[in-house]
């Protein structure tokens, strides 16, 4: 069964809209804030969160760009945002890895006391032995630890503002076999003139060579993929 990718977040309905190829920090942003049009002097990180499904399979894929505001919306976004607390981050980590996570730290903090009271009691083979099993420890407890905060990262993203509303963006996930690509929607209309020319190289324009290029691409790997599994069937019905 061919993967096909579902996006569920939806994109603010801004008056302009421009369609690129790739990914979204491939993109060049003008000086200027998508808000309201004025010299850009800050820049915010927007986050948003994608739910991506192959088959049966769903994952979240978080994508971030750095976007250039003016510092008046700056502030009033900055007014608007509610930080999460550090007590709601470490909260939202919580799932069966960080709990793991903190099974191993405590079997390396006990492996490594008892290394340490080894050590001082000279006994150094059995002091070995547990050194080695506490840095092991360790290593499995960081691992799991960064891979639950990887995992939960969707859990932690800042709503949008009023203001960060005025440059926003879909999933890049292509259709099957076909090349990334992705649409940003745009309320300043000085701010969309200036992306849209900075980003004419990528820009994605229905029936342009490019895409019509790109389609017959896909149809060529959809009907490649599909002879080969046709092949393999075939081979099992005449071996079998
Ligand atoms: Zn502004």
């Amino acid at each position: 069964m061919i993967a096909e990718s579902k996006r569920e977040s939806g994109c603010v309905p801004n008056a302009y809209t421009a369609s690129l190829w790739g990914s979204l920090n491939e993109a060049r942003f003008p000086s200027l804030c998508p808000n309201c049009g004025s010299v850009a002097t800050k820049t915010l990180v927007l986050s948003k969160v994608f739910w991506r499904s192959s088959g049966d399979d769903r994952s979240q894929v978080v994508i971030s760009v750095s976007v250039p505001f003016c510092d008046e919306c700056t502030a009033r976004h900055r007014a608007e945002a509610q930080l999460p607390s550090l007590r709601s981050n470490l909260l939202s980590s919580l799932n069966g890895e960080m709990m793991g996570s903190a099974m191993f730290a405590v079997a390396a903090m006990w492996t490594g006391y008892h290394a340490i009271d080894e050590l001082l009691h000279g006994r150094m083979m059995i002091f070995m032995l547990f050194a080695v099993l506490c840095t092991v420890f360790g290593l499995i407890a960081n691992f799991l630890r960064k891979s639950a905060w990887r995992e939960t990262e969707g859990d932690r993203i800042q709503p949008q503002t009023a203001v960060t509303r005025a440059f926003d963006y879909t999933d890049n996930d292509p259709p099957p076999f076909e090349s990334p690509r992705y649409e940003c929607t745009m309320r300043n209309e000085r701010f969309a003139a200036a992306f849209k020319a900075l980003n004419h190289e990528i820009e994605f324009v229905p029936d342009s060579p490019e895409a019509l290029a790109d389609q017959r691409d896909a149809d060529r790997r959809f009907w490649g993929v599909g002879a080969v599994i046709a092949v393999i069937v075939l081979l099992l019905y005449l071996f079998r």
